[in-house]
């Protein structure tokens, strides 16, 4: 039978904007916060973040959170304090920021930081706490009210919210007026996929002042460098196809949320949620990446994506291992790792792509009821 990717990242094509290149073209303006670059920063805060706050744009999401958390980091802080559960990019940014990440348990709902833990956690770090790095996981809604409570009371605040650039939550865009600091990633595999890509954005308009003169060499506006920096710039070619990206970005969205609820649906038909499978939890309108599902408890993740193999379909575990299992990180500090351990053992990341039709989601179903 044949293939089924696991995604099948879909970019907008040259037709779509081949109007902005043409203006790159004429402006002869190629990169350094272009004319292209404050257009897409203007559109996305109105489209995104219901024109509140601050955002700059980033060559992709990894150095956006390495400059996030270098920009907030407290002098004294020894700690990132973090998901297991997240991709590698996560604790990677902790350490080229100085910090040794210190990983906390998760929900087992939404597969996020478990805020009753990391609030002792916090108690017991005081002053070594550098910063603390919450995960949006898969793009989710993730409640910010705890950690906009800990960013107001001094306490530096960087969201990895990789998957969730589009996120709603209620009649907003997510993470609008946080006030501290939120990294989005527009990598071809994230929903809002422009190749390579990153977003940083605040409620706090100084805050992004700080990443943007970072992203740039540290340089003041007379181009000396008055701070530590590196160049992450996007170019004026990335702000094109996230301006053509963000003209139909509506539609990708709720093209992505269909076939979330297909599979939903299906689940429900095959008797799957009696049977001990799950879906995680998520909160707002998300523009999903995959589809995440967790397996019985009786079973491993990692069976159900061979059987899937069996059938010709493309499956993953994200995150197994979590990271506090991957061998760069194995010494880190971390609570009780009971809920990500079962978390990561069970999880199944399912094909999920904008036009995936309902016999497609059927055969994935088929694959993993055995049918
Ligand atoms: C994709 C991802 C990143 C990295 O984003 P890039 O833009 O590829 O650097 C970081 N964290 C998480 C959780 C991700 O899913």
């Amino acid at each position: 039978m044949r293939n089924l990717p696991f995604l099948k990242p879909s970019l907008v094509t040259l037709e779509s904007y081949s109007e902005y290149i043409n203006l790159i073209d004429k402006n002869q303006v190629y990169s350094n916060f272009g004319p292209l670059n404050t257009l897409f920063e203007r559109r996305i805060l109105d489209r995104l973040f219901d024109g509140g706050g601050t955002v700059c744009t980033v060559g992709n999401a990894t150095l956006g959170l390495i400059l996030a958390i270098s920009a907030v980091k407290r002098p004294s802080g020894r700690y990132a304090v973090m998901p297991s559960f997240t991709f590698a990019a996560t604790a990677l940014a902790a350490k080229w920021c100085g910090l040794e990440p210190y990983f906390v348990d998760i929900r087992a709902d939404d597969f996020c930081m478990d805020t009753t833990i990391l609030a002792g956690v916090l108690d017991e770090l005081e002053d070594e706490v550098g910063a603390v790095v919450p995960y949006a996981a898969f793009g989710v809604g993730l409640d910010l009210t705890p950690y906009r409570e800990l960013a107001e009371s001094g306490v530096p605040v960087v969201i990895d919210a990789a998957a969730s650039a589009g996120t709603r939550v209620g009649n907003s865009g997510f993470g609008t007026n946080f006030p501290g600091l939120i990294v989005f990633s527009l990598h071809a595999t994230k929903a809002f996929g422009i190749g390579e890509g990153g977003l940083v954005y605040s409620g706090s308009p100084p805050l992004v002042d700080a990443v943007r003169r970072a992203s740039n060499f540290g340089f003041s506006s007379d181009r000396e460098c008055v701070t530590d920096g590196l160049n992450a710039k996007l170019s004026e070619y990335g702000a094109a196809i996230g301006l053509a990206t963000l003209d139909v970005f509506t539609d990708k969205m709720e093209a992505r949320w269909r076939v979330r609820e297909m599979y939903i649906d299906q689940f429900k038909v095959a008797g799957m949620f009696d049977d001990g499978w799950a879906v995680q939890k998520v909160d707002g309108v998300v523009p999903c990446q995959f589809m995440t599902a967790l397996c019985p408890d009786s079973g491993n993740g990692a069976e159900y994506v061979s059987r899937l193999a069996q059938a010709n379909i493309d499956a993953r575990t994200y995150f197994s291992p979590a990271c506090h299992q991957q061998g760069n990180f194995i010494g880190a500090p971390r609570t009780s790792m009971a809920v990500t351990e079962n978390v990561s053992r069970r999880v199944v990341s399912l094909p999920l792509w904008e036009g995936m039709t309902r016999n497609e989601v059927d055969r994935v179903i088929a694959g993993l009821v055995g049918e």
